[in-house]
């Protein structure tokens, strides 16, 4: 029997099957990842194939490749990384540009590591009933930024239910990460959409929840119209992925386009003559801000690896 893991307690998996039956697994001790270390070896959003035994527990007996990840790293220090799900269809990124402001550079990491993960972003600007006329101004002039570059952006107002109806329409079928500042409006956001007669995954018995490992625990809330969103508590965003200097501007399409023009084969539109990115941004065909997070990462790259 195959089906789709959507809760993670550490030690037992709620598996839901084909035909829509929640069983609670096991996973086999041989079963390995291909080349990744995780402390767990099965995790939300992975396909598997199950054993079901009489007494209608499960055993997982396979993992189907998965098509992406993200992981948290134990620490800086180690190579470790701890992959929280998988399969992603679709990353959510919830700014708001006041109450709390989410900056450029943040948005723009964030979308960095969708890009090296290959996964679509879907932009909400939250709180739109907040916002004076500048402010106004200034989300319809980000909104006119990243669409150009080709991510799908939304105005929302979870708060007055504006725009709900365009983020489920986007979301319906998928598996999607939630992701955005704290505060801005994740929480109030999944309510919204699990409308009321909803319930949140996984209402196991707590005989099966016995021995959880909190830092593992993650899970799958699924949604009325169909789909999941992963939220996991105190994710940030994809994990951070070993980047080499030279692949930065490959994350920034639009940087990307212009850096076949350049003179150098290796240039990192820093300083270097004959850079048709440098060129490409005094002419405002890419923005300062794009421009000024591309820096900031090329720095962060750079401290990273030479330190
Ligand atoms: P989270 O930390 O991202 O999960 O954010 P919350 O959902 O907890 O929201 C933080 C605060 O912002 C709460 O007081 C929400 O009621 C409020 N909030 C969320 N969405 C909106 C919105 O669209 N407009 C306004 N005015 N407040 C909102
Ligand atoms: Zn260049």
């Amino acid at each position: 029997m195959k089906g789709l893991v959507i809760r993670n307690t550490g030690n037992t998996y709620l598996v839901r099957d084909d035909n829509g039956t929640d069983v609670v697994c096991k996973a086999k001790g041989s079963l390995r990842l291909k080349g990744i270390r995780s402390t767990s070896p099965v995790v939300v959003g992975d396909r598997v194939t199950m054993d079901v035994n009489p007494d209608g527990s499960g055993l997982i007996r396979d993992i189907e490749e998965r098509k992406n990840y993200i992981v948290r790293r134990a620490s800086n220090l180690s190579k470790h990384s701890h992959i929280l799900a998988s399969n992603i269809d679709l990353a959510l990124l919830c700014v708001t540009v006041r109450y709390p402001e989410t900056t450029t550079v943040f948005i723009d990491r964030f979308l960095v590591t969708a890009e090296a993960y290959r996964v679509p972003v879907l932009l909400i600007f939250n709180k739109i009933d907040l916002y004076d006329e500048d402010d106004r101004s200034y989300v319809d002039a980000l909104v006119d930024l990243y669409s150009g570059i080709g991510y799908a952006c939304l105005q929302t107002s979870v708060l007055k239910k504006e725009g709900l109806t365009e983020i489920r329409d986007r979301i319906k079928g998928k598996i999607t990460l939630l992701a955005g500042h704290s505060g801005v409006g994740k929480s109030s956001l999944v309510n919204a959409l699990q409308g009321d007669d909803s319930q949140r995954v996984g209402k196991i018995s707590d005989y099966h929840l016995m021995g959880v490992h909190t830092t593992t625990f993650s899970e799958m809330i699924e949604l009325d119209g169909g789909g999941y969103l992963i939220d996991t508590p105190g994710i940030k965003g994809f994990g951070t992925i070993d980047m080499n200097i030279q692949e930065i501007s490959h994350y920034f399409p639009e940087i990307f386009r212009f850096s076949s023009g350049c003179h150098y084969n290796n240039c990192l539109h820093i300083n270097e003559p004959g850079c048709a990115v440098l060129k490409a941004v005094e002419e405002r065909y890419i923005s300062e801000s794009r421009y000024h997070s591309y820096l900031n990462i090329l720095e962060d790259v750079k401290e990273k690896k030479y330190r």
